[in-house]
């Protein structure tokens, strides 16, 4: 063989062993000195973009992907695609790169299971429900741009980006939401506006014939009603009070909803202000709705947040190894209680907004002597379950 033709053929095998080293910045270099399609296969009929989603890799997909990288290519016997590679990987954000660049989730492998269900096989929730989450944001665009007669669009395009990526968020705990909007620039500054929209692509969801998403659509009535509430509380204010107005009104949501009950754990209000919402969704035919009345009026009704986690990101059991904050029920949160190391929180604003909850329980727990080490043993049963009723059980 002369070097003509061996030169492209080398070329390739670099690439596909970078990606396996993952190295990101020398995956660069030789990509920039590769011309022509970065669709070719490898001996197993993979892609350079099946290998990197494997991999799990971010930065290597979305450099694939401005070369052009093609989301659907590939001849793998198994006939897995890029975001089945992604789903298995279990990265959320390289499964969000795909779907944006138009990988198909309903494409079937030769056992005929889609990625989301690959994903749930292996155990990758969070990825699952990333996939079943996921809108194009094409869906949100369409309503930056003034519609047939109307003067102004119904969003400033400077919204699209905060309220796709709002949209997408797998997170739904209240406080979450209302944390995400206080830090998405615009959105509730915009609150109506943001809320007519969402109700709008409901509706949508629920008018498109055998195409019908019953489960987007709660989605989108759930987060128009934590909007609306926020609002509300915003609105109750006026004149805005002095002190540090844009804490505020996340504040007293997060107080409201993480209040104890009489029984000094269950969260009443929060659940109150769920099933009202879920009350209000106006598409009161479909399964979805009915199958979340059967639930909420039986004999023994979970909590509703976890009802609505179920619904909008698909059942699963409890996961008692994985960690969520008190405060929000994110997964696996950075932070413990620096005292008493029994809770644990993303950041310091969540374990502010719970202070007010767990301040007693913290004194009574760190007053405990030399138990630290032994902690876990020393937790009172009602104190555990309190800290239960603040997960996000779904
Ligand atoms: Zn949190
Ligand atoms: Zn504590």
């Amino acid at each position: 063989m002369d070097n003509k033709t061996e030169d492209p053929h080398n070329a390739e095998n670099n690439i596909f062993t970078t990606i396996a080293q993952g190295d990101v910045s020398e995956f660069k270099n030789i990509l920039a000195q590769h011309k022509g399609s970065v669709d070719f296969l490898d001996e197993n009929g993979m892609t350079a973009l099946q290998h990197a989603a494997y991999k799990g890799c971010k930065d290597m997909v979305q450099l694939l992907l401005d070369r052009g990288a093609d989301v659907n290519c590939g001849n793998h016997e198994y006939n897995y695609t890029a975001l089945h590679f992604g789903a298995l990987s279990g990265n959320s954000e390289v499964c969000k790169l795909l779907l944006e660049a138009g990988a198909k989730p309903s494409a079937t492998n030769s056992v005929g299971r889609t990625a989301a269900q690959m994903a749930a096989f292996v155990g990758n929730h969070h990825t699952v429900a990333t996939i079943n989450n996921f809108i194009p944001r094409s869906e949100i665009t369409y309503y930056s741009t003034p519609q047939g007669q109307q003067a102004e669009a119904y969003i400033s395009p400077l919204l699209v980006e905060p309220l796709h990526k709002f949209v997408l968020g797998v997170n739904i705990h209240p406080v979450r939401l209302a944390l995400n909007l206080q830090h998405a620039s615009g959105l509730l500054d915009n609150a109506e506006k943001v809320s007519k929209v969402l109700e709008m692509l409901c509706k949508k969801e629920m008018t498109r014939g055998s195409e019908t998403n019953e489960v987007m659509a709660f989605k989108y009535h759930y987060l128009s009603y934590v909007i609306r509430e926020l609002n509300n509380i915003r609105d109750k204010q006026k004149p805005p009070v002095e002190s540090d107005k844009k804490h505020d009104i996340v504040e007293i949501f997060a107080k409201k909803l993480l209040k104890p009950g009489k029984d000094g754990y269950s969260l009443d209000l929060m659940d109150a202000f769920l099933k009202d919402c879920v009350r209000e969704f106006p598409y009161r035919e479909c399964t979805t709705f009915h199958q979340m009345v059967t639930s909420l009026t039986s004999k023994d009704p979970p909590p509703a947040l976890s009802l609505i986690n179920c619904t909008i990101n698909g059942q699963r059991g409890f996961i008692d190894t994985i960690s969520y904050c008190s405060t929000c029920g994110e997964e696996k949160p950075a932070k413990k209680c620096s005292k008493c190391k029994t809770v644990q929180y993303c950041d310091r604003e969540c374990q502010r907004l719970h202070w007010f909850v767990h301040k007693k329980a913290c004194n009574r727990e760190s007053s405990v002597p030399a138990a630290t080490n032994n902690s876990k043993a020393n937790i009172d049963t009602s104190e555990l379950s309190a800290e239960l009723q603040n997960l996000v059980a779904g």
